[in-house]
């Protein structure tokens, strides 16, 4: 019998060398019986499109995306789901076996945070929340970090002009939170309860520009971005008194509702946190 080649599955972004989603996703497929090949797919910045194309001739069969494509991704697709919809952008995309066939979008973004914020026991109800930046990760948490009815949920981003528009496009959901935005200079000086990081500052180690007294004692700081040491933003928070945590957790978990979207099998999470750590 002839051996049938595996289902092509990857990452695509700019820069995606730093990206652990290959190791998560063989880690799954070994958990799983599942066969499939995982790479990391570095699309040049005006090159999205036609890469996503030759990966689909190819075989591909599904793709993550990560910084800065999320919204050209929601662009591509002729199918979203509502929470893609809802955000704007899309981190999952589903090609059907027919090149010509319809793509479909999802982002898992959210549900990815919510459940690693839940595994540190970080609770968000009442609480006052900083969100930095306004990119596609912004957009995709957007919707379950409301949900969870936080007292404050304050978005600042360099462009404050993004930040306005976010705030505008959620704020049908803000029922008992207060939902508001600035330029990153702009910030108030006094403490919050959870800073999320949700720039891509910290893959280009450059420092954020915040008054230290973000900082309380119970403060807790997430940055999305990940590394083999603490991030710059980790570093920061932790001299000031912070607890502070990265995003690996968010990547597993939305790697595994990904995960879930491509071959219909839940994998389990809790095991491959710490492999990830090792390497
Ligand atoms: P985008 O490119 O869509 O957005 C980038 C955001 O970062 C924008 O708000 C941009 O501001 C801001 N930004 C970039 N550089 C700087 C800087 N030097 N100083 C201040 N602000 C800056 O990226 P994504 O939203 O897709 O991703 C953001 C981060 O989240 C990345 O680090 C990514 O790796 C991480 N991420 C992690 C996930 C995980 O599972 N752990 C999942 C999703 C994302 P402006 O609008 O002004 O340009």
């Amino acid at each position: 019998m002839p051996i049938q080649p595996k289902a092509k599955y990857g990452v695509i972004g700019n820069p995606v060398g730093h990206s652990r989603s290959p190791l998560i996703h063989r880690a799954f497929a070994e958990q799983t019986g599942i066969a499939l090949e995982y790479t990391a797919i570095l699309a040049p910045l005006d090159g999205f499109v036609s890469a996503v194309s030759q990966f689909r001739i190819a075989g591909g069969r599904g793709l993550n995306v990560t910084v800065p494509f999320k919204a050209e991704a929601f662009a591509l697709c002729q199918k979203r789901s509502e929470r893609a919809q809802r955000a704007g952008a899309v981190n999952t995309l589903i090609f059907p076996a027919d090149v010509r066939g319809d793509v479909f979008g999802d982002n898992t973004d959210g549900v990815g945070l919510l459940r690693d914020l839940a595994f540190h026991h970080i609770p968000l109800q009442g609480k006052k929340i900083l969100l930095l930046g306004a990119g596609g990760a912004s957009r995709g948490v957007l919707a379950p970090l409301l949900a969870e009815h936080p007292a404050c949920l304050l978005i600042a981003n360099r462009r404050e002009k993004t930040a306005t528009a976010l705030t505008a496009d959620f704020i049908d959901l803000a029922h008992n939170t207060q939902l508001q935005a600035c330029a990153l200079n702009d910030i108030p000086a006094e403490p919050f309860d959870l800073i999320i990081n949700a720039t891509s500052a910290s893959l280009s180690d450059e420092h954020l520009p915040l008054p230290d007294s973000l900082i309380a004692t119970n403060t807790v700081v997430y940055d999305m971005a990940y590394g083999n040491q603490p991030t710059i933003f980790m570093r920061w928070a932790s001299a000031h008194g912070a607890r502070a945590i990265d995003g690996l957790g968010m990547l597993v978990e939305q790697a595994a509702e990904s995960f879930y979207l491509w071959h219909g099998v839940r994998p389990e999470t809790q095991t491959v946190r710490p492999i990830l750590r090792c390497r």
